[in-house]
């Protein structure tokens, strides 16, 4: 039983809590905490809810890019015109997160908290070099999100902070932004593997910039520059597509589990690449 529950409607008010119980766990649409606490692992902690916070609701432009605040549901956020006209990405990305019900629970700051190598938002978040808001009463810290996320379900958050959102860099030229995911169903589904690439491509298909990620195929998101350099200032083509699968193939480092085996899991990885074919006819 968790007997103390607090829900806070401001960032003064939930610090001010924190220091009355700063062990209490935080948690925003609790579609993952919950889940936990079915499992009565963090039985009997205080809980804090910060969904009422407006503060960690915000998105909007500030110096160094746009500023997506932590508490914001996908459901929001794959709506906000911001966004979907900035980084259409991370719209694909949430558009397959979950369900309507999940999405419109949980939110972009639990997802990259809860550090699951399925997580949907962090193969894009990555891609798009998006850096962290971190917070205490009286600290604020900015960190690259390949840097906070160590492992599966691991994180380099302190003790007292909260995430208060994520700062993404202005987007410019690429004109490819793709999201894939393999489940084992087509809804509802946590990912087999995820590939995510952003790509400048010229009217006669040289990839002029790449940058690739995969999500369930390591112990955080996977990046491959080597495969990125294999296209970049080629033509898109089954040939180059083929060369570059190999550093794909090297880089992945999936792990067998109930969902699929380690050698699937790397062949979808190295195939879900060679897709990119069909970009050949935009
Ligand atoms: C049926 C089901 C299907 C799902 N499908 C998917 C899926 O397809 N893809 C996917 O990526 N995920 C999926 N999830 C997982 C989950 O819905 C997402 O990870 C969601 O984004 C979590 O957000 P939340 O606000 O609900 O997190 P919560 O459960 O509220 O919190 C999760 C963790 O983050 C911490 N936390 C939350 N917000 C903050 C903050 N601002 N600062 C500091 N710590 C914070 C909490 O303490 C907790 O440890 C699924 C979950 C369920 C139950």
């Amino acid at each position: 039983m968790n007997e103390e529950f607090f829900l806070p409607e401001s960032m003064d008010e939930l610090w001010e809590i924190l220091s009355h119980v700063p062990d209490a766990m935080i948690y925003a649409g609790g579609t993952d905490l919950l889940v936990r606490l079915k499992e009565s692992s963090i039985d009997g902690i205080p809980l804090v809810c910060i969904e009422r916070i407006d503060e960690l609701k915000v998105v909007e432009q500030r110096e160094g890019g746009i500023f997506v605040g932590a508490g914001i549901t996908h459901s929001e956020l794959m709506r906000n015109p911001i966004i979907c006209e900035n980084f259409p990405v991370l719209v694909h990305a949430l558009k397959v997160l979950g369900s309507p019900q999940i999405r419109n629970m949980g939110t972009i700051g639990g997802n990259i908290i809860t550090a699951s190598p399925a997580g949907d938002t962090l193969p894009p978040l990555y891609l798009l070099n998006a850096q962290l808001e971190l917070c205490t009463s009286n600290h604020k810290r900015s960190v690259p999100i390949e840097e906070f996320i160590t492992g599966p379900g691991k994180t380099k958050i302190g003790k007292g902070e909260i995430l208060t959102g994520v700062l993404i860099p202005e987007l410019k030229g690429f004109n490819i932004h793709h999201f894939e995911k393999v489940g084992r169903r087509k809804a509802l589904s946590i990912s087999i593997v995820s590939f995510c690439a952003l790509i400048m491509l010229s009217s006669d298909y040289v990839v002029e910039d790449a940058r690739f990620s995969w999500g369930s195929a390591g112990p955080t998101v996977i990046r491959s520059h080597e495969a990125e350099d294999a296209l970049i200032g080629k033509r898109l083509s089954m040939d180059t597509l083929r060369i570059a699968k190999e550093f794909v193939r090297s880089a992945v480092q999936p792990i067998d589990d109930i969902r699929a085996s380690a050698w699937y899991r790397k062949e979808v990885a190295c195939n879900l690449l060679m897709r990119l074919i069909e970009y050949r006819e935009y």
